[in-house]
């Protein structure tokens, strides 16, 4: 069984010397498709799907531009990145030079399971212990069982599997408890914040977070007290990958109401969409092709946008807050250093501890 996370020694260099680099992008997320099988309650995706999107050779040639401009890590999401008939091309091929996290919302991962020994991480999206909510928080049912089943399977096979549930009120209460169930198990976890896309750029670059009542967080006390919690957990172990100057800033906001951090998109990180455009964040306008890449990166224009996007607080998404809070030498340091607890606590896990003792209903 191989492991993902033998990386080769010119990888190993390559992300080493990024890391040390100023100036340039540590993070990309890559929405390959607008396709998905799933009906997520805050999500636009899918009422909204389209088949087009870059092929192979486009998609590999970006990825030379990204490797020129000395990007490290990928996240390959959409829609469902696992539907492209070529993932399995695009790990491959992405992975030989960039740190690659593919995601997936449960429904196709175990059926790909030699696609993604391709890739560094894969999470699957999980938001509750509780079938039924998951089921309909995710709008299909027998979702839970899917995602858990996968879980499963990903982790008996050698794939570095973490979870990735969307913290919203539906289960804000029920995080704490949810996490100390994976870290039990050996598996670790990456948290979005329910959040839900406002006008800040008309021609916005991809929609997705859709507003919904029921997941808006609106027991702000709790999310502090999981804040707390979440930062006494991984004092304790290592299986929770944001970090705890992240969820500081986090409790600070639903505390006091105030950032802490002023947002670096097309500074620390981009976006880059199905089409191959590129934007700051998916809220934003596209303002360039990545082929115009690496090129205009360092351009007028692109340092006018990054002040204006240091500027915005129009959303909580927390992969945006994380890297613009981690994005000089020294919070690639940061990250690099928990990436890599995190990947020799994997490389050590030997044993499989079955999940299905779960709350079944
Ligand atoms: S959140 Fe992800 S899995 Fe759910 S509908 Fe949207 S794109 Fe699909
Ligand atoms: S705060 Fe940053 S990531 Fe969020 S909408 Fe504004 S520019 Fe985009």
């Amino acid at each position: 069984m191989t492991c993902p996370l033998v990386m080769t020694l010119e990888k190993t260099a390559r992300i080493a010397r990024c890391s040390l680099t100023p100036n340039r992008p540590y993070h990309v997320q890559w929405m390959l498709t607008r396709k998905c099988n799933y009906r997520c309650k805050g999500c636009s995706v899918w009422g909204e799907q389209e088949g087009n999107e870059l092929s192979t050779a486009e998609v590999k040639k970006g990825l030379h531009v990204l490797k020129d401009l000395g990007v490290i890590e990928i996240v390959f999401s959409g829609g469902a990145p696992l539907l492209r008939d070529d993932i399995d091309e695009i790990l491959e091929y992405a992975s030989r030079f960039f740190v690659t996290t593919v995601y997936d919302n449960g429904s196709l991962a175990a059926d790909k399971i030699e696609t993604l020994r391709k890739a560094d991480f894969v999470a699957i999206s999980l938001d509750t212990l509780d079938p039924k909510k998951n089921d309909f928080a995710k709008g299909v049912k027998g979702s839970w069982n899917k995602s858990m089943k996968t879980i499963e399977t990903l982790q008996k096979e050698g794939i570095s599997v973490s979870i990735s549930p969307t913290i919203s009120q539906l289960n804000v209460n029920e995080i704490t408890s949810f996490t100390k169930y994976f870290n039990e198990r050996n598996i670790p976890l990456w948290y979005c914040l329910y959040s839900y896309d406002t006008t800040v750029d008309s021609d916005q670059l991809f929609r997705i977070g859709k507003e919904n009542e029921e997941l808006n967080i609106a027991d702000k006390d709790a999310m502090v007290k999981l804040c707390d919690s979440l930062i006494d957990l991984k004092k304790k172990n290592s299986n929770i990958l944001v970090t705890s100057k992240l969820l500081e800033a986090i409790k600070h906001l639903y505390l006091h109401g105030e950032r802490t951090w002023k947002c670096h998109a097309l500074q620390n990180f981009f976006m880059i969409d199905h089409l191959g455009r590129v934007a700051g964040c998916h809220l934003r306008k596209p303002v360039a092709s990545i082929f115009n890449l690496p090129n205009v990166w360092h351009s007028p224009e692109f340092n006018e946008l990054r002040k204006t996007y240091n500027q915005c607080t129009q959303c909580t998404y927390l992969c945006y807050i994380f890297y613009s809070l981690h994005g000089s030498v020294l919070g690639n340091l940061q990250i690099a250093q928990d990436r890599w607890r995190t990947a020799r606590l994997l490389l050590k896990k030997n044993s499989f501890t079955s999940l299905n003792s779960a709350k079944q209903t």
